[in-house]
């Protein structure tokens, strides 16, 4: 059968399962934003993967070396974030044509290692290899946690508050905006949030060192399609209030010209990296002090429900929404 046919995620299910079988140091392989293995006696380090392929990710038109090598790191250390854990160190796998300028490479790494000194994260190694057309850059970031704070996916629960961290769907219409005008002005706030997104890395430890959230994921795929990843391990369901959708300016400007609907990139855009994150209804105060803390708005959004895998929408009337299509997958 063809990958197609099979999709992203059943494929993940079907690789789980034929390689199932680890060693007792592992406390979570595959199924979270990153696999926890204890390192001592109370620590443990988190340790995740992601790559980006030109074509797929990103086009070399719209994006510069540097952003993209800031961009190709905070991918791996939002889902250190959402763990609510520490960037140590990553190391760099490189697949780049040989006819690529040196220059561009010099780049891409001064990019990455800006963002890497903002978090704390050492470059440690890597490979390099030529491709025979289009450049890959795979990273491996590694965290570390103490084993007793760490947040899965899977502690969400009736009655719990589905909290979301800055605006979403910016992302989403900085790239329409980047493939209708085909350049990369930095200067407008959405494609700045599609180029250059900031991994959640203070917020997440917070979270986790305070016990706030019962589950975390980072919001890569879209807001809807990584709920229910997080209502797929939890045994939950969820429903949430369309108008509660915290929504940035720029995003209410341009929206409707470039969507034509107000709420789709926000619910079904990817690559936003804000964390979402669910907290027992008693903690809703202390969640409030921390974006305080952190100036950073943090919405709740709706609640968990009993109803297991399922996630309604509600309008401004309260009445359920039909949901776009949802989310990014690669097959
Ligand atoms: P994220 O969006 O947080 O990066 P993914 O949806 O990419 O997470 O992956 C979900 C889970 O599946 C993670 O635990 C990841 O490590 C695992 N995974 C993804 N692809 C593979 C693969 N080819 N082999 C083994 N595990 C994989
Ligand atoms: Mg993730």
């Amino acid at each position: 059968m063809q990958l197609k046919r099979v999709g992203e995620f059943k494929l993940i299910d079907i690789l789980a399962k034929q390689s199932a079988g680890c060693s007792s140091a592992v406390i979570r392989g595959i199924g979270d934003d990153a696999a926890v293995i204890q390192s001592g006696k109370s620590e443990c380090l988190l340790v995740t993967t992601d790559m980006l392929t030109e074509g797929v990710h990103f086009r070399r038109e719209y994006t510069s070396p540097y952003f993209l090598g800031r961009k190709s790191l905070a991918v791996n250390l939002s889902d250190i974030a959402a763990m609510g854990g520490e960037p140590r160190c990553h190391v760099v796998s490189l697949a780049v044509p040989p006819g690529f300028p040196l220059r561009y490479v010099k780049d891409l790494y001064r990019g990455m290692d800006s963002l890497a000194g903002q978090f704390g994260s050492d470059l440690v190694g890597g490979d390099t290899v030529a491709a025979p057309e289009g450049l890959s850059l795979s990273i491996t970031a590694i965290g570390t946690a103490r084993t007793d704070r760490v947040v899965y996916r899977n502690g969400a629960r009736p009655g719990d508050l589905v909290y979301v961290s800055g605006a979403v769907g910016d992302s989403f219409l900085g790239l329409q905006m980047l493939q209708i005008t085909r350049q990369a002005s930095r200067k407008n706030a959405l494609v700045k949030k599609h180029l250059d997104p900031l991994p959640r890395i203070e917020l997440g430890r917070d979270l986790a060192r305070r016990g706030l959230a019962s589950a975390m994921i980072d919001i890569s795929d879209g807001l809807v399609a990584d709920l229910r990843h997080v209502l797929e391990q939890s045994g939950a369901g969820a429903a949430i209030e369309a108008a509660l959708l915290p929504l940035s300016k720029s995003y209410r400007k341009y929206c409707t010209s470039l969507s034509g609907d107000l709420y789709s990139p926000a619910l079904c855009g990817g690559e936003d990296y804000e964390l979402l994150f669910t907290v027992r209804p008693g903690d809703a105060k202390k969640i409030a002090r921390l974006a305080g803390k952190h100036g950073v708005s943090l919405t709740c959004i709706g609640e968990i429900t009993p109803q297991a895998g399922t996630v309604t929408v509600l309008n401004e009337r309260g009445r359920p929404m039909p949901l776009p299509e949802e989310g990014f997958t690669h097959f």
